[in-house]
């Protein structure tokens, strides 16, 4: 370990992400310091990536974008329905923005970006718990997280590393993202629960089979429920796959794991084929996790510290974009490093080309998801200030290119 080490900590789409882009784009080796004992993303998630995401990606990376290309599902028609009424629309991303909408398997992505970082830089089971910055270097506390096995041998599980810089990628819980707040902003740390709960799944083209009901390929369906309540979805994935998902409000987020299969069967009104689905998937792959978003924060950098991805501005999934973002940080931080030695500035200028338009993002995603609680089947923008219309917020979201966003 050298002084002249840069640092990520976390190993998920953003880490991940980032390590590529500044192989890349300004050479450097990063290392990752991930918690996690492996490599590896969520089984019975989508990512759903629009053409800001993509864009990125191909900045990036053009093979890890041609590989993504190949392997995800292009998604060709979305449909919306809400009780009797029922509305498909032609995904015409690829005319309007230049890139198509792509559905793929959260861990298939994951791996594709694994693929490309060399293991040598990665630094398993540890899991970051400080860092101090001290000017011209950082110095990163971690964790080992052992299995139960080694935990008996009574090993001295702490490790400190030194390097230039710390980038933190540990997600929507980070444990580092106090380390960029003021004292008055700490209730900022905390991630906040929405009230609700998401329950989902992927279902192999095998076990499809068995059902009596044929679905779409290529197409992403949305379920309202009457009340608004309740929204699911289906969709299309790589190999004949299928991903559902649920979302319920649950008042209480501790008793979220106690839902079961048979609660989500009952609860929801919806009928064919989404509940078919459901009742199609074996129990044990049904994964609930509750929805947690941030408010936004007032700044992503301090000294030689910088976040991004979930730790500076996670979302719900209700505009699909925490990945997407994620991977705009990525090229952007690259971007920033590239010119610019002292990564101190570098970081500065990082935070000060996206801060807004997160923050926006981070705004729209949660009034899209109130939105259709609410009922309102109009997709205007909450804030006319800042976009006269949901179509040019739309505009504003999807023609990211890197460059031109102040
Ligand atoms: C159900 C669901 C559906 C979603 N759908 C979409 C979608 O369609 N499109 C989209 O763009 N986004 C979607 N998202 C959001 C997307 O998954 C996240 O925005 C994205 O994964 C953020 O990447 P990240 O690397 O910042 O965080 P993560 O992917 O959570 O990775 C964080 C990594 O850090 C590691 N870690 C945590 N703590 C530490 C520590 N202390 N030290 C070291 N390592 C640590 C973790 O093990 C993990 O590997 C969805 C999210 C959910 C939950």
């Amino acid at each position: 370990m050298k002084p002249e080490d840069l640092w990520i900590s976390g190993g998920g789409l953003a880490g991940l992400a980032t390590c590529i882009a500044l192989q890349n784009k300004c050479g450097i080796q990063a290392n990752i310091l991930e918690a996690k004992s492996q490599l590896q993303g969520d089984t019975g998630t989508l990512i759903a990536l629009w053409p800001n995401g993509l864009r990125a990606l191909q900045a990036i990376d053009s093979s890890l974008y041609q590989d993504i290309l190949q392997t995800g599902c292009k998604i060709q028609y979305i449909t919306s329905i809400r009780g009797t009424e029922e509305s498909r629309i032609p995904a015409e991303y690829e005319s309007k923005y230049g890139q198509p909408f792509i559905c793929i398997r959260w861990s298939t992505l994951h791996s594709l970006l694994a693929k490309r970082v060399s293991r040598s830089q990665i630094y398993l089971q540890h899991a970051t718990t400080e860092v101090h910055d001290k000017e011209d270097h950082v110095i990163i506390e971690t964790q080992r997280t052992l299995s139960a096995k080694d935990a008996c041998r009574n090993e001295d599980t702490k490790e400190a590393f030194v390097g230039r810089a710390l980038i933190v990628a540990d997600g929507v819980r980070s444990l580092l993202r106090k380390y960029v707040l003021n004292e008055n902003e700490k209730q900022l740390i905390d991630p906040i629960y929405t009230g609700r709960v998401i329950a989902r799944a992927v279902l192999e083209s095998d076990e499809l089979k068995c059902l009596s009901i044929s679905l779409p390929q290529n197409e992403s369906i949305f379920f309202f429920s009457s009340d608004g309540k309740k929204v699911g979805s289906l969709s299309s994935l790589e190999q004949g796959q299928f991903y559902w998902a649920l979302t319920l409000p649950v008042p209480n987020m501790d008793s979220c794991h106690d839902i079961q299969k048979q609660h989500l069967q009952q609860e929801s009104e919806f009928s064919t084929p989404l509940m078919q689905v459901i009742a199609a998937t074996p129990t044990e792959r049904i994964q609930v996790r509750p929805l947690l978003e941030m408010q936004p924060l007032p700044r992503y950098a301090k000294g030689n510290v910088v976040l991004l991805g979930d730790a500076a501005h996670a979302v719900i999934p209700s505009l699909g974009q925490g990945a997407n973002l994620a991977f705009e940080d990525a090229l952007v931080l690259s971007c920033c490093m590239k010119n610019e030695d002292n990564l101190a500035k570098a970081f500065s200028s990082f935070e000060q080309k996206r801060l807004h338009r997160c923050q926006v993002i981070q705004e729209e995603s949660s009034k899209a998801g109130k939105r259709a609680r609410e009922l309102k089947t109009n997709n205007s923008s909450s804030n006319p200030q800042v976009f006269e219309s949901y179509e040019k917020f739309l505009e504003y979201m999807l023609e990211f290119d890197g460059i031109s966003f102040p």
